[in-house]
């Protein structure tokens, strides 16, 4: 562990011990710890009342058993989980992702971070995260709507608009998080509008929620481009993923004036030289639920899909890379080529998608680069605009929203930059990211006394 102040190892230690087979959650809890070495060092006090130690475990972790049956009249068996990480600034947020690859580990991990994303928002939400092993891929609508209300049907009793809030992320949109809201409306008998965020705007959804994970990170990256003199206007974008996140990206780049050119999903990646055609795209993911490959097949001529056994998307030359897919999608490796390319920015839509050494990459080589918890925060917060609509049985307007967002992201932008600053590492976003975050979280955590 050498980046890690000595104080912080043994933390890191134990961390590892009692969470074995987590590596995601190691890696996550990793980066914080290598940061918070200048914390300590500055403020002794917060190695007392074993405060570190306390951010690093759950406050609370759920597993269970989500029986459905399918079209067939087949049972299928799926695993739940809801971690609720931290509650120290307000009630548990964070979003629930089904996919395959969900595990205790990676939930731990997502629910950690957003611990400090949510900091970061300077919104009074706490820290969670939730999910299941469910695939999506192939199912009906009736099925997954049976799974939704199963899943429900044990979640709901941990949940409440003062107590825990979902709400979306991989493999979780509107229509998920309708089936899941409807059975805890049923199974309460309460209209608690606030329990649950990303809702739809027939009943009590945000307006703007589903733009503001993307938008967000195209705030935060000009917002870090301008800092050297420059912005979007003219640049080539390349964005991963092809989910919310991405979608939402590229319209936000596009409107700034950056031309993006790839996107991705798990089967490869599309180059578009012309810039991305947005409509079509939308069209293909949002209402045919179909692969990008979809997208070259029917523009045809000049573009290209590349299947992901055949290259990755961080092959393409540009001038700023989105990542918006998921963790770890954008390796050592990756960074280097991107570098060699003449890459001058990074903005992490993902939670968590480059890996130690790509962002180490990064930044040896003085890349501009934003850690996922403080560009992407955009989503969470533009969630906790939704709850406070919904406290005051108010609707706001697109505008109105969107505005309050851009003024979240400039204002997380200039805190993890002069956070950075202050500690003596100027231009580390992720620094300035880890120790805001923590720093806002423990000194509520030390007022609370030992709990
Ligand atoms: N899943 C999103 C995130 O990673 C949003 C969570 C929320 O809105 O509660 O931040």
């Amino acid at each position: 562990m050498p980046n890690i102040d000595e104080k912080l190892q043994p933390i890191l230690a134990e961390v590892t011990r009692r969470n074995a087979g987590e590596p995601e959650f190691h890696q996550a809890v990793h980066e914080v710890l290598e940061s918070l070495g200048r914390v300590v060092a500055k403020h002794p006090h917060y190695l007392d009342l074993a405060l570190i130690e306390r951010i690093c475990e759950p406050e609370r972790q759920i597993i269970f058993r989500i029986p459905w049956t399918d079209d067939k009249g087949q049972v299928q068996i799926n695993r739940g989980f809801r971690v609720q990480f931290n509650s120290a600034l307000g009630p548990y947020k964070g979003g629930m992702r089904f996919h395959p690859s969900v595990n205790l580990g990676i939930i731990k991990f997502l629910g950690f971070e957003q611990t400090f994303k949510n900091a970061l928002t300077g919104m009074p939400i706490g820290g969670g995260k939730g999910g299941s092993d469910f695939d999506l891929k192939g199912r009906s609508d009736a099925e997954i709507m049976r799974f939704c209300q199963s899943l429900m049907t044990e979640m709901h009793r941990y949940l409440g608009e003062q107590t825990d809030v979902p709400a979306g992320d991989i493999g979780v949109g509107g229509r998920e998080i309708g089936y899941m809201f409807g059975q805890y409306k049923r199974l309460t008998n309460r209209y608690e509008a606030g329990v649950f965020t990303g809702k739809g705007l027939a009943y009590g959804g945000s307006r703007a929620r589903t733009e503001a994970t993307g938008y967000g990170n195209t705030y935060f990256t000009q917002a870090m481009l301008q800092t050297r003199g420059t912005d979007f206007d003219g640049k080539t974008v390349v964005v991963s993923g092809s989910g919310n996140v991405a979608i939402y990206t590229i319209e936000k780049v596009q409107s700034f004036g950056g031309k993006v050119i790839a996107c991705s999903d798990s089967s490869g990646y599309i180059l578009d030289e012309n810039g991305l055609d947005l409509a079509l795209l939308k069209e293909i993911k949002d209402q045919r639920r179909e692969r990008v490959s979809e997208y070259a097949r029917i523009k045809g001529e000049g573009v290209h899909f590349i299947a992901a056994d055949k290259g990755t998307i961080w092959d393409v030359p540009c001038d700023v890379a989105m990542p918006s897919a998921t963790q770890n999608e954008l390796s050592g490796k990756d960074a280097r080529i991107l570098v060699k390319n003449g890459v001058i920015a990074v903005g992490e839509g993902a939670n968590m998608p480059s890996t130690p050494e790509a962002v180490k990459v990064f930044q040896e080589a003085g890349i501009l680069f934003a850690p996922g918890k403080a560009a992407n925060a955009g989503g969470v917060a533009t969630s906790a605009l939704e709850m406070q609509q919904n406290a005051s049985r108010d609707s706001w307007t697109f505008e109105q929203t969107e505005a309050r967002l851009a003024t979240i992201m400039r204002n997380i932008h200039d805190t993890c930059h002069q956070t950075a600053e202050e500690y003596g590492a100027p231009g580390d976003y992720v620094l300035g990211a880890n120790i805001a975050g923590f720093v806002r979280v423990a000194e509520a955590m030390r007022m609370m006394g030992v709990i």
